[in-house]
Order: C-alpha cells, then structure tokens, then sequence
C-alpha cells in the first residue's frame, strides 16, 4: 500500500484531534488511508472508500467525541485516559487505572 498524495489535512486541530486524508496507489487506489492524530501522536488509521473521504472531513467533529467516548475518565480526579484497540477478537474489553487522587 502506498500513498499517492495527501487529500487533505486538518487546518486546527479539534479538541487536539488532527486528521489526515491520503490517495493511495493502484491497486488500492479506490480506498483512502485516513490518519487520526491526537496531540501530534497517530491514535487511529483505516481505509475508508476514496469517493466518500470529504464525509470525514465534514464529520471529523462526531469522530472526535467518539473517540473521546472512548477514554477512560475518572469522576473523582477528572483524570482522562485515552484507549485504542485494533478491533481484533483478543483486544482487551475493559480497563483498570488507579485514580491519582486516591494514589496521592
Ligand atoms: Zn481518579
């Protein structure tokens, strides 16, 4: 799989989330690899069909309160972990973090 270009890039970030669209070479021209960035780190990339990838672009506000759906978030220290998997059947389906508060 190769990158022919860059469709487009966000302008400023959303809530620290960036996105980056590009057209790949044939044979895998009729996809699109979509980048997600969360403060300058990749956190997500997928294909996505190449003709629909402006959806991402109009859309890119409901992905980010996705993956902000995604965190883990403490109440009590208000402390926000982010969590990806790869969709495989082994990944983990829960997460324990100590709260810093409760560690002070
Ligand atoms: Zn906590």
């Amino acid at each position: 799989m190769e990158i022919e270009k860059t469709a487009f890039e966000s302008k400023a970030p959303d809530r620290g989330f960036t996105v980056k669209a590009s057209y790949l070479k044939q044979p895998n021209d009729g996809d699109a690899l979509i980048e997600i960035f969360r403060d300058g780190t990749k956190v997500r990339e997928f294909l996505f069909p190449a003709y629909k990838i402006w959806n991402i672009a109009a859309h890119f506000s409901d992905i980010v309160d996705g993956e902000l759906e995604n965190d883990v978030y403490c109440a009590r220290c208000h402390c926000r972990i982010a969590v990806t998997t790869a969709g495989r059947p082994d990944d983990p389906r829960s997460v324990r973090v100590p709260c810093k508060e409760i560690l002070q």
